[in-house]
């Protein structure tokens, strides 16, 4: 089966009403390929996603940037995944590098955010991705693969999660991944799927690529073979977000 190319856009902590309309309209102006080509993805703050949602062209679909790892309660300034699935939010982004190391999200609390997500019927797009310093020491592999297990050690059904490869180092500094540092890790990823969890599902998974993607690299990144889309922050937030999406082609 083939895989769908996927594009998130992650717009982290930016906009106000007026900006996220301006690039809802830009978006649902894009000349993009089919659906059955490639499935968009965009991620507003919790607080624009019913806006977002409402506005957006119907092939394009919304993703919240986080969620709480259990039932709701008393957790204040947490959202549940209730509270997603009751908006019809369909995607969640789990364990972006800024909420592990910003706010020291375990591997293990990460794997329980994604089971849960995924019990409540939510689609997780998980990231994974090593630190410039793990890179230097030649442990890139083994901490992704960590990362991996720590959720693959909580889900069994993978059909609903897209795993996102991004390199710490790559995130938001203009410094991207070649395609070959991209495949390998990407390639490592779907190895270890193959012996971890079965040969379906390697085959299957969607291995996306984040850090530092934009209109003019997108498209020899996406020539890659294990790299099936992209995770994109900043330029998720400017109209070459649409040839980024034309990539897929
Ligand atoms: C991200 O935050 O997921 C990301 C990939 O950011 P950027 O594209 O800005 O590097």
């Amino acid at each position: 089966m083939a895989r769908k190319f996927f594009v998130g856009g992650n717009w982290k902590c930016n906009g106000t009403t007026e900006e996220v309309k301006k690039i809802v309209s830009t978006l649902n102006e894009g000349q993009v390929p089919p659906p059955d080509v490639v499935e968009v993805v965009v991620s507003p703050p919790f607080v624009f996603l019913p806006l977002v949602k409402n506005l957006l062209r119907p092939d394009f679909h919304v993703a919240a940037q986080n969620c709480w790892v259990k039932k709701g309660g008393a957790f204040t300034g947490e959202v549940s995944a209730e509270m997603l699935v009751n908006l019809g939010i369909p995607w969640v982004i789990l364990g972006h590098s800024e909420r592990r190391l910003i706010l020291n999200e375990t591997n293990e609390f990460v794997g329980e955010k994604v089971a849960y997500a995924l019990s409540k019927g939510l689609k997780v797009i998980a990231c994974v991705g090593e630190t410039l310093e793990q890179r230097e020491s030649g442990t890139t592999v083994e901490v992704v693969a960590a990362q991996t297990k720590a959720i693959a050690e909580r889900v069994s059904n993978w059909a609903d999660v897209v795993l996102a490869y991004e390199p710490v180092w790559a995130i938001g500094t203009g410094k991207v991944a070649t395609p070959a540092q991209a495949q390998e890790v990407h390639f490592e990823l779907r190895k270890w799927f193959h012996a971890n969890i079965s040969p379906e599902v390697a085959a299957t998974i969607r291995i996306i690529y984040g850090g530092s993607v934009n209109g003019a690299n997108s498209k020899e990144l996406a020539a890659q073979p294990d790299v099936d889309g992209f995770l994109v922050g900043g330029a998720s937030l400017k109209p070459e977000f649409i040839d980024i999406i034309k990539s897929a082609e």
